[in-house]
């Protein structure tokens, strides 16, 4: 049987390990996934586009579990009263091809892209980093809050986003759930000023310019979480050239991250390479770093190995039969075969 974990389920599974504890233990199990690197079997995302969104197939494999991540980017759905990003995804069994696990992957999204960016962030921001701009309230800000107090030291935001609603939503969540002191600023550029790390997730499916060389500083860190598809960035051009510029897997950020502004001779540097210890990281304290997040299927696999170990241990989701398990693995017509009255006692009848 497969394991099924639904929204809900993640959530009381979320709720009863503790949302701090699975991210720490998230960060531990994607470093060392990231460290395996040569071990996968890597792609770009497949990517299906349309005016408005766009929906990706993210696969990924090495030698004893294959995962897969289906995820949409649609930020005009929250006037239609859906998520921007909803995604789903499974984890089988390489010897065997058998699904272990179905999850949804959308509050997954939210906790796996804020460790992600958090560990890019322990090695490329400031270790004395306190302050962080936190631009795009929408539904990933409280993730990366989270994650960026619990797992890099950040005690103090500074929230800005267009839509005031979604500030004051932000706002009352971080001083619910969190020590963070929450401060609000009156634009971008404020939110920039004097912090030490710098997020964006801001979601339009345009080449945005959320972030401009006028408001970066000294040794500032920039998590940009919202350039994540081709037509939709949030870093200036020159942002990117004054600036270290670490990536996930570089043939996908170079379709779909800040760089794809940039032409092909812009030097990158990969997230493994630092977390494996082939690169320093941050370079020194004045150095500019921005992590071009857009989400790698690597960083799945890691949530979805984790879900599964805890859903199995705590019981928790359901067991489902996704595929069929038979007496006689050659009679797969017996399943429906068991549903019907054959031909032969119907005409009898
Ligand atoms: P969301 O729609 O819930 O929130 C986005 C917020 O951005 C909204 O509150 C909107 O008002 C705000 N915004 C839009 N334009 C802005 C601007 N110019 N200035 C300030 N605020 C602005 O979306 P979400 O689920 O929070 O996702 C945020 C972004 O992160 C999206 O672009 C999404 O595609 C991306 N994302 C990236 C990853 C990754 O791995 N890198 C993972 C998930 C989501």
């Amino acid at each position: 049987m497969t394991r099924f974990v639904d929204t809900q389920a993640l959530a009381s599974l979320l709720a009863r390990v503790g949302t701090r504890t699975f991210m720490a233990e998230l960060a531990e199990l994607m470093k060392s996934d990231y460290v395996r690197w040569h071990e996968f079997d890597k792609s770009a995302r497949l990517a299906s586009h349309s005016d408005i969104g766009v929906i990706e197939l993210m696969p990924i494999a090495d030698a004893s579990q294959y995962a897969f991540k289906y995820v949409n980017g649609h930020p005009s759905n929250t006037q239609r009263g859906l998520s921007t990003v909803m995604a789903f995804g499974a984890l089988a069994d390489v010897d065997t091809g058998f699904p272990t696990l179905l999850s949804e992957l959308t509050l997954s999204t939210g906790v796996r892209t804020a460790v992600a960016s958090a560990v890019a962030a322990e090695k490329l921001a400031r270790a004395d980093a306190r302050t962080m701009g936190l631009i795009g309230c929408g539904a990933q800000s409280e993730f990366q809050a989270i994650a960026f107090e619990s797992l890099v030291g950040i005690e103090h935001v500074k929230l800005y986003d267009v839509d005031a609603a979604a500030v004051g939503k932000l706002e009352r969540n971080l001083r619910a759930h969190t020590d963070l002191e929450v401060e609000v600023a009156a634009s971008a550029a404020e939110a920039a000023e004097r912090v030490d790390v710098l997020t964006t997730a801001t979601a339009d499916k345009a080449h945005a310019t959320i972030v401009t060389a006028d408001m970066l500083s000294a040794g500032l860190h920039i998590n940009g979480v919202g350039g994540d598809c081709p037509g939709k960035t949030e870093l200036a051009a020159e942002v990117l050239e004054a600036a270290s510029v670490f990536v996930e897997y570089e043939p996908q950020t170079r379709i779909e991250g800040d760089i794809q502004q940039m032409p092909e001779s812009f030097a990158v540097t990969e997230l493994w390479s630092v977390l494996a210890g082939e690169h320093p990281g941050r370079l020194h304290h004045a150095e500019v770093t921005v992590f071009d997040s857009v989400g790698f299927a690597l960083e799945d696999y890691s949530m979805l190995k984790l879900v599964h170990r805890y859903a199995e241990s705590l019981n928790i989701g359901e067991q489902v039969d996704l595929v069929p398990t038979l007496d006689d693995n050659k009679d797969l017509f017996g399943l429906i075969d068991r549903q019907l009255t054959p031909v032969k006692s119907r005409t009898a009848a």
